[in-house]
């Protein structure tokens, strides 16, 4: 039986199929709109981009998305061959006409020999005998196969809103500025006791900062889109709000923590990073969930001593989005630990992106086609940039398995804080690094390495 059953014609969905469907699979593509819709699609197209018409930067040298734009190229990706039949001039990005890649990813699915298409919703977890299913049904899954996967899961195992802080990468930290402690020297289950980098503020930097905070313009929501506040997750400018202390008696209590560069005075209030992958490369800003515009919150961030040249891998937000707790329910093939049958892809992963979720689909479509067909595949190597996004969703690679328990899973576009560390050297000539020199030459050691492993995966 080479059936592969895929719920769900986005991004993922389409590029799942195709990957499948030209491995040697029989695909079934279930589509819902456009007799049921969701909030955000207007069409009944395939591969809807739902928002923006940017797949972002298309530099594979010195960008991480732009990496993977390429290594989807290199894949055969229909999502990939479509938006470059269908680019628009936008510098350095790779802008496309959305109606004009929509109805091309459309017609290659209806005119592919393995792809049957079927209309309609899979309200529930899908029929017993359907034995290889991905479930790509995005940030808007319908709320009757959403109840049902949570039944199977658990209610942990899935959120319907992500609240998101930032991230910053570790090597844009003032480590001068910065000291490694956790509260009262506590070691946690995976940790040494000096599992957090504490950022001090003085009192006058503490009140600049609620300022800012306070006059910070918000991220505009469409109606369906508003978001439920939780009192243990307040975006930081609503408990800015409430009292210019209540982030002093909250996320940024200065509570058992001494600065070693100046044991004597007492900081007034303390910002708390937390590593964020077991690499050590990217640190979240913890309890700083925020409905802050994103150009807004680089400026704001940097107010905090130690971030004054922070780079982040993600700012804050706040969405509405059904993802599953990937790290605690899927193995490292993207099936579902409790019923290996069903295998997830796309955004309801915890990838964050057209370009992510369709690169999900494409690896998901693979590992299926590779089993209904008795082949062994084994996942992108953690080198590649499909290899960390697979990775950061399934914490699959990484040896550290306390630490994947312990850390909280939110939604991620691809980055270089994902890849594994890299040995580059300086060019011939050069004495010393200029400007971003050094950072390009990373950037480039990673994505040639990159290119050269994924070349390597794909040929098998
Ligand atoms: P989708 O592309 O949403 O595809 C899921 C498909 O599953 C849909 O066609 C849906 O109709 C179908 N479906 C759902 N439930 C069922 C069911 N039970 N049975 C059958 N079919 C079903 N990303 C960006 O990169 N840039 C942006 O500007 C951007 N803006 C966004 C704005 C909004 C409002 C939202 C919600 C998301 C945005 N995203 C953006 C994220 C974007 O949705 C994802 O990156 C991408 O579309 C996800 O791809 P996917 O294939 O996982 O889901």
């Amino acid at each position: 039986n080479t059936v592969v059953h895929i719920i769900g014609a986005g991004l993922a969905g389409s590029e799942a199929a195709w990957q499948a469907a030209s491995r040697g699979a029989s695909v079934v593509l279930h589509e819902m709109r456009p007799t049921t819709p969701t909030d955000a699609h207007q069409t009944d197209g395939f591969a809807e981009l739902v928002c923006s018409n940017s797949f972002r930067s298309d530099d594979h040298e010195h960008n991480a998305v732009g990496l993977l734009h390429e290594e989807l190229r290199r894949c055969d990706s229909l999502v990939m061959r479509c938006a470059d039949k269908h680019a628009l001039p936008a510098g350095g990005a790779l802008a496309v006409d959305r109606d004009a890649f929509s109805a091309a990813v459309t017609e290659a699915i209806h005119a592919h020999p393995n792809i049957t298409v079927e209309l309609g919703e899979v309200n529930g977890l899908p029929p017993e005998d359907w034995n290889n299913v991905i479930i790509a049904t995005g940030p808007l899954t319908s709320p009757a196969l959403a109840e049902a996967i949570v039944a199977r899961t658990g209610e942990e195992s899935l959120a319907f809103f992500d609240a998101i802080a930032p991230i910053v990468h570790a090597d844009s930290i003032d480590m001068d500025i910065v000291w490694a402690q956790s509260r009262y020297d506590k070691p946690g289950p995976a940790g040494s006791g000096a599992d957090y980098l504490n950022c001090p503020m003085n009192e006058a930097e503490y009140n600049a900062f609620v300022d800012a905070l306070i006059e910070a313009p918000l991220h505009q929501f469409k109606d369906w889109e508003k978001v439920p506040y939780f009192d243990g997750c307040l975006p930081i400018e609503v408990m800015a709000e409430r009292g210019r202390e209540t982030l002093r008696h909250g996320p940024m209590k200065p509570v058992g923590l001494t600065n070693p560069r100046d044991p004597d005075v007492k900081p007034y209030a303390i910002v708390q990073l937390r590593q964020d992958n077991a690499l050590g490369t990217l640190w979240n800003m913890v309890g700083f969930q925020t409905k802050m515009r994103y150009g807004v919150q680089t400026e704001v961030f940097r107010m905090i001593p130690g971030l004054q040249n922070a780079q982040f891998a993600r700012l804050g937000g706040l969405h509405r989005n059904t993802f599953l707790n990937s790290p605690k329910v899927l193995d490292p093939k993207l099936r579902l630990k409790a019923e290996p049958r069903l295998r997830f892809a796309g955004q309801v992963t915890g990838v964050e992106g057209y370009v992510e979720s369709a690169a999900i689909g494409l690896v998901a479509g693979r590992l299926a086609a590779a089993e209904v067909t008795g082949r062994e595949l084994p996942t992108p190597p953690l080198t590649t940039a499909l290899g960390a996004l697979i990775a950061h969703i399934t914490g699959g690679h990484l040896e550290a398995e306390a630490y994947s328990g312990a850390r909280s899973f939110q939604p991620m576009n691809v980055n270089f804080g994902l890849f594994p560390e890299v040995e580059f050297k300086k060019p011939e000539g050069v004495k010393r690094w200029r400007g971003h020199e050094k950072t390009q030459a990373k950037r480039r050691a990673i994505t040639t390495r990159a290119l050269n492993d994924l070349t390597q995966w794909a040929a098998a």
